[in-house]
Order: C-alpha cells, then structure tokens, then sequence
C-alpha cells in the first residue's frame, strides 16, 4: 500500500503555501515589479536573429563567459571579484541556503521582505529567524545584532533597497552588520536601477559580504538571470550546489545582446524613476492614502479602508496590484503598486480613487 503524501512529505513543506502567482490575462498587470517597456525594434530584431543562428542542439556554455563580461561591465563588479549565475536570483538564493544547511544552521532575514528567503530557507532544513524592522521600515540595528550574536547566522539576507516597503536601508548600520555577522552576508540589490546607491565597492572591504543584482527589474524579466558578486573562495564553494547548465543558451546570448546596449534599460529605468515620482505623489493625494517614499521600481501604501477590499475593487476595474495586507503587523492595510508607463499609472490611479470613492 503505497503511503500518501502527507506520510511522505516533509511537515514543514506541508505547512507551506504555495508561492501565489496570480492570473493577470487581460490586466493592467501592476504586480511583479516588471519593467513596462518594450525592447527597441532594432533591439528585437537583433535578439531575434541571435535566437534564430543558436545553437540549441549543444548543451548552453557552463562558464557563462560573455554573459559574465557583459554583466561585469553593466554592474560595475569590481575588478578580482567572481561572478556565479543562477536561474533568476530566486535559485541563487536557493543555492546559497542549500550550502550552508548543515543542521541547526540559521539564515537571518529582516520582516517585512522578499518571502523567498525565509521560503527557501524552510526548503532547504535551514532554521530561518526572522528580525522584525523599526514601525518607519529602518533597520532596527540592535535587534539585529543581538540576533546575530544569538543565533550565529550562516547567511543573512538583507534585501537594498528592501521589497516590499521599498526604502534603503542606512548604510552605516548595514555595515554594522556585515561586521558583526559570522557568515556570509548577502545584500540583495535586485532594485538597484532604481536606487543609485550600492555595497558593490565594499566587496573589496569585507571577504563575508557578496553582492546579488538580477536583470529581472531592468526589463529582462522573461530571461531569469541573475547574478552572484564576491571573492572566488565563497563563489567556487556554491557553484557546486548550482545544476549543471543552469542558465540556458537563448538567455545567455539574448542578455549579452540586450547588455551590449545596457544605455537602453538605463534610460527605461530614469523614465521609470521619474514616473514614480509622480506616482507616489498623486497616490498620496488620495484621501485615506499614505504613500511611502520608494527607491525602487514600485509604491508601498497603506489605505484607511480595507486593504482587501481596495485590491478587489482594483481588480474588478482591470488593475492587478499586490495586497501585503496579513502579511506581516507592519503592513496592515498595506498594498504595492509596481510603476508602470503613464498610461498603467493614470489607469491604476483612476481605479483606485473610484475604489476608495
Ligand atoms: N530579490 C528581491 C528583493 C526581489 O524582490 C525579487 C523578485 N520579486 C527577487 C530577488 C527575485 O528576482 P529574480 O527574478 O531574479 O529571481
């Protein structure tokens, strides 16, 4: 009699809920911070004709060397730093928590943030702590370190700007904490188009800090390619926990094109911050709307009414955002908006304001 899965699976991946992606056929689709813009038709047609002439019958190049230049050069990785390259930064994130999961090992991350990193920490048998921030989303420094000093984190996740509140965290108290830490301490700069400020030039600095930027907010989304920066010691240990092949052909020679002209998701990434600007403003002026300054690519807010009931009537309308409401206590009532082209924001903002009405 074979046993059923509840007998087979583990208790801690049953008490999980699945990572929710929504349907967004048909909709303003405001919920993934995705880049709104299209490739240029050169651009397209470029990428198309690279598409066309690969070789897909021969497994994809393993060290990802023209990729890897590209990014060097778009990221400004600092010269005697490696690079790894995952799947999006999703499965670097995994890679990492699957090396350092020996038992009882903790990951450290700060709430509200990216799900996935206390998600694939639970994945992986790590024991995953969790550190509240400070009612304004700053790092509450001396929470965190006597954390770390409790718990002597193998790897802590510090996500900068963090999602979903959007803001920067002080960079004296970050620093604070790479010192303090005993393992490894990644700072995720996924939003970093946005952001301008970086731990990109502290690699040098500190050997435990690595540094994980992805293209999946700068308008490649579709490509899933994210990327590891830091010393060669660190990198070639996790590179074994990587699958082989782990980053196909179509998106190492597509990414390396679109890199080659990187001047494009610059200027699509200014158009996007300006837009932001604008948008955070108007939402603000909403009755019952508080806006929360964003240096990313979308809008934390929180409502006076019900946060589900206002992400139900923006649905019922067209408009698909996030509600983050039950997600954590810092975020009742909270919900986030990704920055879209004008048009999205005037359609989202015309939808939330007949919502609220
Ligand atoms: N880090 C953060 C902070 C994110 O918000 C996200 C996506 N929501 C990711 C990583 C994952 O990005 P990728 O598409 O590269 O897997």
């Amino acid at each position: 009699m074979p046993k059923r899965p509840e007998e087979i699976i583990r208790s801690e991946i049953l008490a999980l809920k699945a990572y929710h992606v929504p349907d967004s056929r048909g909709m303003v689709k405001l919920d993934a911070m995705e880049n709104p813009y299209p490739l240029p038709e050169a651009l397209r047609a470029s990428v198309a004709r690279i598409a066309g002439e690969a070789a897909l019958n021969r497994y994809p190049d393993s060290t990802g060397a023209d990729v890897k230049t590209r990014l060097r050069a778009a990221f400004g990785i600092p010269a005697g730093m490696d690079l790894l390259l995952g799947n999006g930064s999703d499965e670097l994130i995994q890679v990492l928590a699957l090396a350092v999961a020996r038992p009882g090992a903790v990951v450290l991350g700060l709430e509200p943030s990216f799900v996935m990193f206390r998600m694939i920490s639970t994945f992986t048998g790590a024991r995953y702590i969790g550190v509240d921030l400070r009612e304004d989303f700053q790092l509450d420094a001396e929470r965190v370190l006597a954390a770390i000093d409790e718990h002597q984190p193998a790897l802590t996740f510090i996500a900068y700007p963090n999602n979903p509140t959007g803001n920067l965290f002080d960079e004296a108290l970050v620093t604070r904490i790479i010192e303090a830490a005993p393992g490894i301490v990644v700072l995720d700069e996924a939003y970093h188009a946005f952001a301008g400020r970086s731990f990109i030039g502290s690699l040098q600095r500190y050997p435990n800090l690595l540094v994980m930027r992805t293209v999946s907010k700068v308008g490649l989304a579709g490509l899933r390619l994210g990327v590891l920066a830091g010393s060669g010691a660190w990198l070639r240990e996790l590179a074994k926990v990587c699958l082989p092949y782990n980053v196909n052909t179509l998106t190492q020679l597509v990414a390396s094109e679109v890199l080659r002209h990187d001047d494009v998701l610059t200027d699509q990434a200014s158009a996007i911050k300006l837009e932001r600007g604008r948008l955070t403003r108007e939402l603000g002026e909403l009755p019952g709307i508080t806006a929360y300054p964003s240096d990313a690519n979308f809008v934390l807010f929180r409502t006076t009414s019900n946060a589900e009931r206002v992400f139900d009537g923006l649905k019922k309308r067209g408009v698909l955002i996030k509600s983050l409401h039950g997600s954590h206590r810092l975020l009742a009532n909270c919900l986030r908006v990704t920055v879209g082209t004008p048009d999205e924001n005037a359609a989202f903002l015309a939808a939330l304001a007949q919502t609220i009405a």
